[in-house]
This record gives C-alpha cells, structure tokens and sequence, in this order.
C-alpha cells in the first residue's frame, strides 16, 4: 500500500488503531487501485477521541492567545515546507491534478492557520459603560470541544477551514474526514502537533456517515461544522438541534453565472472554465447555470468548445496535466446519469458528454447548450464536470430565474456596465458573488451560503463568532436597591 498511514485514527497526539472497525479502501481514482486500507472508528476509538478532545481544552483554552496563534503560525510554515508531498497525497487521494494540488489545498489550509494564527492574539471582548459608573464587560470564551466534519473535493483545506478558527478560539476538535478522502486530514494532525499543539488539541477519527452522527449527537461536543450536501446537512443540522448546539454548515449550491453581450467574452468563458471544470467539476460553489445573453451565445459557445478542446486531460501527477478523474467511480457514475438526462431531456450537447476508457474514473469536461430551467441538470447539483448554458434577453427576467432555486451558495456577474454589476449583486439570493471572475476564495473573505446552502460563515474575521461565545458580566460600582 503505497500511502498507508501508520494507523487509522490520530488522538491524544498520536496514530490510533482498532482493527474491529469497518473496512475503508482508499482508492486512487486516476487508476483505481487501492492505496491504503483503514478502519472505521469504533465506538470505543470515538470515545478515546472526545476524551482526548474535552481533556486537552481548558489548558488549550488557557493559553495565552498569542501563544495558540504561535503553533498555528508554525504549522502553516511547515505545510508550505511539505508542500509537494502534502499535494502529491493529495492527488492520491482525490485524483486532482498536481497542478491544482500544489497551488490550492496544502497552500490553502496553511492561509487559514497563518490568518488564524495571527488573528488569535487579538481576541477580545469588550467594555460597555453604564449610567452611574456601573459596567459590563465582555468574554470572549471558547465553546468547548467542536467536530468538524468534511466531504472528499477540498480534504486539507477543509480540516484547516475548520480547524484553525476553531483552535485558535481556544476549542480543542475531533474531525471526520469523508472516508473516500481520508489521509490528508491524519497529516495536519501530525502537522499540529510538528508544530507545538498539546496532545488533543486536534484529532481525527475516520468512518462513514454513521461516526459522524455519533459524534454530533455526544454531550461533550459544543460545535459542529459540517461541509457537505444539503441532504446531510438537514440530518447534521437536525441532530445537532436536539443538544442546543452550535453549528456551521457549509452546503451545496447550483450557482448562476450571468454573462450580459456587453462582458469581455474571454474572460467570461474563463470564469466558466474555472466555475465550471476546476477539480473535474468538484466545487460547491462552482457557477454550473451559466446564463448567456442572446447575442452573444453562439460566440460564447464557439469560444468555449475551443479552448475545452486544449484542455490536458490525463495522469494527475503529470504537471501539465489540468483536468483529471472523479473522486470515485460513484461520483461518475452519478454524473454520468445527469448527463443521459440532460440528452433526453432535449439540452444540446456543445462538448464532452463521455467518459474516457481507462481505469481511471475519467469524463470528459461536457457543456449543454439551450437548457432550459425545468431539466434536472438545471436545478440540481451535479458535482461534476457538467455545465448548463442557458439563454436570455433581459436583465429583469435573468434575476428572476437566477435565484429560482433553492440554493444559495454563490452568484456571478460578467459586465461592463460598472451599476448594472452592483444591481445584479444586490439582487442575487447567494452568500458569495462574484463581478467579473468567478470560485476565489482567499481567507480575509468570509465564504458561505444562504438558503438551503448553509448556515454561518467560514473564513475571515466572522468565523470567529461561530467558534466562540460571549460571557457578560454585569459590574455594579453602587449599592443594590431591592424593593424590600
Ligand atoms: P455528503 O453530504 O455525502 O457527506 C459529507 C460528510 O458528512 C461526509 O464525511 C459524510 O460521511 C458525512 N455524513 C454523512 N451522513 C452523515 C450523518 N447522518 N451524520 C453526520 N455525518 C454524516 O457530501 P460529499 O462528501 O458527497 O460532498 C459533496 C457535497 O459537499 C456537495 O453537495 C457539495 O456541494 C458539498 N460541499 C460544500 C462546500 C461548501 O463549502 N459549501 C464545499 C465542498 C463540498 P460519508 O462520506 O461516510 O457519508
């Protein structure tokens, strides 16, 4: 086994094995062949892991915040200084080209330990004068042990999305990787601890969607943070409710993307590209119902199948690869059934369509043209290399339509119409949007969705507040008046 880590499980500072757990095959989805062979947690191996968690907390939550930024920081520094490494795991596991890894997930989780890091010196709460010389101050306290729990597309970056606000708030976490991804999450771990994190302070427990739901519904738990699709995330959330948790649900999303004539066409059909077709399609925020003004459809179409047709399609560990397999056959064969719908459905086939022989779970990057708002493959997720090109005449009736669905996660805008940008902004249902590019998402931004695609934020100063509470403490400086 090429990638098989020393055990299953990290806790308490160090890898944990119990081999009465469920068997997990990791698979390599460039040529499906097994590379590491875990177990899914046990009941026992999910209570070492809250034990670990709730007993490291207090003395965690203790220290200074400048010295839990400190490990943080350090962390981050050693994820860019094994980087390749982390990202050629990273491809292992999820079959994202190299290219892609190097630049976006080890780098992208060592961004938010870094901005965390440096944020968790400065965490305060704060004093609100009264009338007669009494106060009240402000707590900022930690919530206790948090689960952090991830889907397969962004492994690394999602355990450091949840990890680092939820450390440096002085929370200790047990994070469930999704079991088709699960090696990278074990390395941050190690990471942490490389780094000077006390034992506990973050562990990772792997298993399937039933580990997960032990682990929300466990008293010692304050906190969950899933990312995931809005069917689990409706149980997640669920669950969660019955202990008064809190919680973060980063969910999926159909985003529109509008592209009036007067937009710079290039650019347009890059943010397609890149809303559309980065990780094979894999993105939750990915702009998959692109809405082409009338005029300039056919010359948005032709410039699209253009340049999909120099895409580098091929072994993701080649660097000049930039299109690689699905996560798993599963996921293709999902896809695979959206895109027989979208053909029976009448859509008109401008690219792909196919899968590609091999072992790997491959398929070509596919765009229907002249689909309307009814067919499946306009209204539900795909999750994968899959776009929709949609028609329309005016701006008025594209608002409409764009936020006719029950996602919320992103939006955007391609015009040089500078008010007509900022209008279309205004009006779009979405937590993230997007003028004249598309699917960035640095840190200092906060990243989520509204309606049915999330609850809170991740990211930037905001997550704070879903890592941590207010205590307050009323100070009176008088003497107390009671009626009798
Ligand atoms: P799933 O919703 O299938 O799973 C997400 C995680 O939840 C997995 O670890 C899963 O375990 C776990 N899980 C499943 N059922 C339960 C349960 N009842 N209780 C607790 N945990 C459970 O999502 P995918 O992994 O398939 O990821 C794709 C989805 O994630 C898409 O909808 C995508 O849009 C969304 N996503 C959202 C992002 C965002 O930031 N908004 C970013 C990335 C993806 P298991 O895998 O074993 O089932």
């Amino acid at each position: 086994m090429k990638f098989q880590p020393i055990a299953s499980h990290f806790i308490n500072g160090e890898y944990v094995e119990d081999t009465a757990g469920e068997h997990i095959d990791v698979i390599y989805p460039a040529t499906g062949e097994v590379i590491a062979r875990l177990h899914s947690a046990t009941p026992a191996i999910i209570d070492q892991a809250l034990n670990a968690a709730k007993a490291a907390q207090a003395e965690w939550a203790a220290m200074s915040g400048t010295e839990r930024g400190r490990v943080l920081r350090r962390a981050a520094d050693i994820m860019r200084e094994r980087n390749r490494e982390l990202s050629i795991l990273e491809t292992h596991d999820t079959g994202k080209p190299l290219q892609e890894t190097l630049v976006a997930d080890a780098t992208s989780g060592a961004d938010a330990l870094e901005y965390f890091g440096g944020l968790a010196g400065s965490l305060t709460g704060e004093h609100i004068p009264l009338g007669g010389g009494d106060f009240v101050y402000t707590i900022r306290e930690a919530l206790g042990v948090c689960v952090g729990i991830g889907a397969w597309n962004y492994p690394t970056q999602i355990a450091c999305w949840k990890g680092a606000p939820a450390l440096t708030c002085g929370n200790t976490m047990v994070f469930k990787p999704s079991e088709t991804t699960p090696l990278s999450a074990l390395k941050v771990a190690e990471i942490l601890i490389d780094a000077g994190a006390p034992k506990g302070v973050y562990n990772v427990v792997q298993g399937y969607g039933n580990v997960g739901a032990s682990l929300i519904t466990d008293d010692r738990v304050a906190k969950v943070s899933l990312t995931g699709s809005v069917p689990t995330g409706r149980k997640v959330y669920a669950a969660a409710a019955d202990g008064m948790k809190h919680v973060t649900m980063e969910l999926g999303g159909k985003s529109p993307m509008i592209v009036f004539d007067d937009a710079n066409i290039e650019n347009a059909v890059s943010g397609a590209i890149l809303g559309n077709f980065y990780s094979s399609g894999q993105v939750c925020s990915n702009g998959t119902r692109v809405f082409v003004q009338k005029g300039i459809k056919e010359a948005f179409l032709t410039r699209l199948s253009e340049r999909l047709a120099t895409a580098k399609i091929g072994d993701p560990l080649n660097e000049d690869v930039n299109f690689g397999p699905m996560v798993s056959e599963n996921q293709m064969n999902i896809v695979l059934g959206y895109i027989a719908k979208g053909k029976d459905e009448g859509a008109r086939l401008v690219h792909g369509g196919e899968p590609i022989d091999g072992d790997g779970f491959y398929l070509h990057p596919t765009v229907f043209a002249d689909v309307t708002d009814d067919m499946a493959i306009a209204r539900e997720e795909i999750f994968g290399p899959v776009m929709s090109v949609l028609d329309f005449d005016a701006e008025e009736e594209v608002m409409t339509r764009a936020n006719n669905t029950e996602f919320g996660l992103a939006a955007g805008v391609f015009t040089n119409d500078l008010t007509r940008a900022h209008r279309i902004v205004a009006g779009f249902e979405a937590g993230t949007c997007y003028i004249n590019t598309y699917n960035l998402a640095p840190v200092e931004a906060p990243f989520g969705g509204s309606k049915m695609s999330g609850v809170g934020r991740e990211n930037s100063k905001l997550a704070i507040n879903h890592f941590s509470e207010m205590k307050t403490v009323y100070v009176s400086m008088n003497d107390v008046e009671a009626p009798y």
